[in-house]
């Protein structure tokens, strides 16, 4: 059981609380020009230089900024940029999340892939070259069970896939082992939203409800001894700042407790949601490439994503830009990329805006100055003690 300064939830609690939040968002409103450029100059920048960045008066010193985060990113990641792609196992779910294709309440084709059809979707990748595959299900104990989980990322990891991540519901610690055992190397869990009244409201109904199960599932899954974890929030839910303060901080707790475990970050930017849904908080183009160079900036360890959601022109200005790892070629519904029967026609979760197939990103990498990598692990590496 953890004791209540053991936990995220309490750290953000205690910095709600305590007044830390709003202080911290205060200081990025009063942010001037000066407190920007003394951000800069040195670098990693501390807590008081990542609230500057995210400042308004930041936006006037974008290209200095981003040549910075891109100056360090190639010092700690080498001028490379890592690919990867989703393979969606199930778009099954029983969670009623107002932003998303699949949510329980819509009307699409769902599917969940066999072990075979899992098989001949990674096959088909294998051959394209990818070793990083990140499986996707939507929340269904009943569809996507353990098991299916567990068989599925060993037959891929039998397959050759170098990295295997997860994104799919929040589990306990025991259920990360069991995957991990099967060689499971990451998983993503995406808050959505650290704002608890926006939380609840976008999650109309099922257990995604709740906040805290899924505010520590990091936790858990870096005691279950799974080497990498992803975090992020949907850009367009929260508001901006709360959200990235939140998120520099969890990622921030993350590091100090769990060493061992490498985070990662997302940046997951709605664009598109199913009818009635009202995007509260849209986040410009300019806010975003914002965040993830200011997330560089205080960071320079973290490995930053960048998924097909976002357009090709954007996406081909970030690479290497914090950026270092993005996926190439993706499709959000279960069994497309071998078009399994008429099953291929299964709901996708979002519009892929970046529909390049993977050469032509790969293409666009090496025009950026950069190398493209399909696997950046080995199982012998391991961190050192
Ligand atoms: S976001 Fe995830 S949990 Fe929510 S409806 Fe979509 S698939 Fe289900």
């Amino acid at each position: 059981m953890e004791t209540p300064d053991q936990s995220f939830f309490h750290s953000l609690t205690a910095m709600e609380s305590s007044g830390a939040l709003s202080e911290a968002l205060e200081r990025i409103t009063k942010s001037t020009v000066s407190d920007v450029n003394n951000a800069m100059e040195r670098l990693p920048v501390a807590w008081p230089g990542f609230l500057a960045l995210l400042s308004g008066p930041a936006e006037n010193h974008l290209d200095e900024i981003k040549s910075l985060a891109k100056n360090l990113t190639a010092q700690r990641f080498g001028h490379t940029v890592n690919l990867y792609i989703p393979i969606y196992l199930s778009n099954a779910c029983i969670n009623q999340c107002a932003y998303c294709g699949f949510n329980s309440r819509m009307d699409i084709r769902r599917k969940t892939l066999s072990l075979d059809e899992v098989g001949l979707e990674g096959e088909r990748l294998f051959n394209e070259g990818f070793r990083n595959i990140l499986l996707v299900a939507g929340e269904s104990r009943k569809d996507t069970p353990l098991s299916l989980m567990e068989q599925s990322v060993r037959a891929l990891k039998e397959m050759g896939f170098v990295f295997v991540g997860l994104e799919a519901e929040p589990l306990g610690e025991d259920e990360y082992r069991i995957l991990g055992e099967a060689g499971l190397d990451g998983v993503t869990v995406y808050q959505e939203t650290y704002d608890r009244e926006m939380y609840a409201r976008v999650h109309k109904a099922g257990p995604k409800k709740d906040y805290q199960w899924r505010l520590g599932a990091p936790e858990r899954v870096a005691k279950a001894g799974i080497r990498s974890v992803s975090v992020g929030f949907l850009l367009g839910l929260g508001e901006f700042c709360a959200e990235a303060v939140a998120l520099a901080a969890h990622v921030k707790y993350l590091q100090k407790r769990f060493w061992q475990t490498s985070v990662s970050v997302s940046f997951p930017r709605i664009h598109q949601a199913p009818a009635g849904f009202e995007l509260a908080n849209a986040v410009s183009d300019t806010r975003l490439i914002k965040l993830i160079s200011a997330m560089r900036l205080f960071n320079p360890d973290v490995t930053l994503t960048l998924s097909t959601r976002e357009a090709p022109a954007l996406r081909d200005e970030l690479f290497g830009v914090g950026i270092n790892q993005v996926s190439a070629g993706s499709k959000t519904s279960p069994g497309a990329y071998t078009v399994i029967g008429s099953e291929s026609s299964a709901g996708e979760q979002f519009p892929v805006v970046d529909e390049r197939p993977p050469h032509e990103v790969a293409e666009a990498i090496k025009k950026a100055g950069l190398e493209f990598v399909w696997k950046d692990w080995d199982k012998n590496l391991r961190p050192v003690a």
